[in-house]
């Protein structure tokens, strides 16, 4: 998501402290201080404007959500965006590189994953950045309960056949693929900002649910 550099995103960070977790890394192993109830825990990596972990959080007060996004431009739009809607006690972001995972979650910490529209990282040599790689896989394996799922959505067809791959080959069991997802019977399909704009184009729209 390309959003022209705001200086003032530390700054807008800063004076949501509430809605944004500031020091991530503290809070490792100890996520449910941090929200009102002790329930599950689910988070989307690379959420953009954040109106899919919103309007998840909206929907499931009975789950605990947590949007992660490397782009402080795009975090501090995120909280502006979610400013204009009512504050929701089960929802928190956070702003750094998934590379950091593991300093800021600990092993079995986490229920579910959503990746949705990830960056493609179409060239080779730039495979293991794509956050479907075995090498993300091994992370999230850690770093989910046993039996986690990873809900993923994507628009780019080379993307979407490279993770069903990557799935099956660190051995998760595909729970369910869709090919066209808007043209399918899925219900309750909370959609993204750049699945909005894909699909208003005319692009299918994939979807998987992998579990471990
Ligand atoms: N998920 C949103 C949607 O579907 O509308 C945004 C999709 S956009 C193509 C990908 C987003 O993921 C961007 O905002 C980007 O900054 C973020 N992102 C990409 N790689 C990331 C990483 N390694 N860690 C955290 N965020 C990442």
């Amino acid at each position: 998501m390309r959003l022209r550099n705001n200086p003032k995103a530390y700054e807008i960070m800063e004076e949501n402290a509430d809605l944004v977790i500031l020091k991530p890394e503290e809070h490792k192993g100890h996520y449910h201080d941090i929200f009102e109830i002790n329930q599950p825990l689910y988070i989307e990596i690379g959420m953009g404007k954040g109106d899919f972990i919103y309007q998840n959080a909206l929907k499931h007060p009975e789950n605990n959500y947590i949007g992660i996004e490397k782009f402080p431009s795009v975090l501090a739009a995120a909280i502006n965006k979610i400013n204009k809607n009512q504050s929701l006690p089960n929802l928190k972001l956070m702003h750094f590189d998934a590379i950091e995972l593991e300093n800021v979650f600990e092993n079995g910490e986490i229920d579910h994953l959503f990746l949705n529209f990830s960056d493609p990282w179409p060239k080779k040599r730039h495979a293991k950045r794509r956050l479907t790689s075995s090498a993300f896989l091994d992370v999230y394996h850690r770093l989910l309960k046993k039996d986690g799922v990873i809900e993923f959505k994507t628009d780019n067809r080379g993307l979407f056949e490279y993770s069903l791959v990557s799935f099956s080959q660190y051995g998760m069991t595909l729970k369910g693929v869709w090919l066209d997802l808007h043209a399918s019977d899925f219900e309750g399909n909370v959609m993204t900002e750049y699945e909005k704009k894909f699909s208003s184009k005319g692009q299918v729209i994939y979807r998987v649910e992998a579990q471990f």
